[in-house]
């Protein structure tokens, strides 16, 4: 059923929990992750790539993601992921994305600004908007963390989010959300993730908006649902899914195609391994 990102959110954090978000390139992933939503009877977030939604066929999936959300027996609400640019913002939202984050962490800070107010005078009230301070190392729809050099980790000084800023930064731009950098990083993590706890309750304490942890692959279990007592509302997933469903795959490949080219077999194969990973990671925030 169709719901307000928001209001999702917060309902999970009244309950002491975060709503897991996913990364959906595909149908086949999507059906996956609202299947293991509906079987938990917890409400579920589908993220959609800007590189996916920057071209026709990208659209197109989030018209199909749109109208999976609404038939759903759980509220699941379609998100805009990282978006820089306001003309795929408005495409998103017109192909049925509710949600969007308006991603200038990577600007200047009064920029960053800019561009939230801009996306907001754009997409109107009913666009629920997540913005986001602070940079996040890493790629988002790649995993090469063992090649990062050397700084890019994630958890140099440089990159987290600035707690003295967050304040002014949430009055002004009027987002319903907050994505931070406290040594989250997109992708796979060098050694252990240390996830700054200091700097995260200095900001739960200063703005009262959800907070989003984006980079939640890698992060164990015990920490994610440490996350949810300081408002951490909203935890982003993208890497393990993928890793999970590409090792299935590799593994599972060659069976499916001597069972007389088995496509049928193999998206089975596919959806079993995504719908495993949702499952868990559902459960996993609920506790
Ligand atoms: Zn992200």
């Amino acid at each position: 059923m169709r719901t307000r990102l928001d209001h999702l959110v917060t309902s999970a954090l009244q309950q002491g929990s975060a709503v897991p978000a996913f990364t959906c390139y595909d149908f086949t992933t999507a059906l996956a992750v609202v299947g293991a939503a509906e079987e938990s009877g917890r409400g579920v977030i589908l993220l959609v790539a800007p590189k996916t939604a920057a071209s026709a066929n990208g659209l197109r999936l989030i018209a199909a993601l749109r109208g999976l959300a609404d038939a759903a027996t759980v509220p699941v609400a379609v998100q805009l992921d990282h978006a820089s640019d306001l003309n795929v913002m408005a495409a998103a939202v017109e192909a049925g994305a509710d949600s969007v984050l308006a991603d200038g962490s990577s600007l200047p800070y009064e920029e960053n600004i800019e561009l939230v107010q801009a996306a907001r005078a754009l997409l109107g009230a009913d666009v629920v908007l997540e913005a986001e301070l602070g940079g996040l190392a890493g790629d988002e729809d790649r995993a090469f963390s063992a090649d990062q050099p050397a700084g890019q980790s994630g958890t140099d000084l440089a990159g987290l989010t600035d707690s003295a800023q967050v304040e002014d930064f949430v009055s002004r731009t009027g987002a319903e959300l907050l994505a931070v950098a406290v040594g989250n990083v997109h992708g796979k993590y060098k050694g252990e993730p240390r996830l700054r706890w200091d700097v995260l309750q200095d900001i739960a304490a200063r703005v009262h908006i959800p907070l989003v942890l984006h980079g939640a692959s890698g992060i164990p279990a015990a920490e994610l649902v440490k996350a949810a007592a300081m408002n951490v509302g909203k935890v982003n997933f993208n890497t393990e899914l993928r890793t999970g469903v590409l090792v299935t795959l590799q593994d599972q490949l060659p069976g499916h195609r001597a069972d007389g080219e088995n496509l049928q077999g193999l998206l089975a194969t596919w959806n079993h391994s995504a719908k495993g990973f949702a499952a868990a990671t559902l459960a996993t925030l609920a506790r």
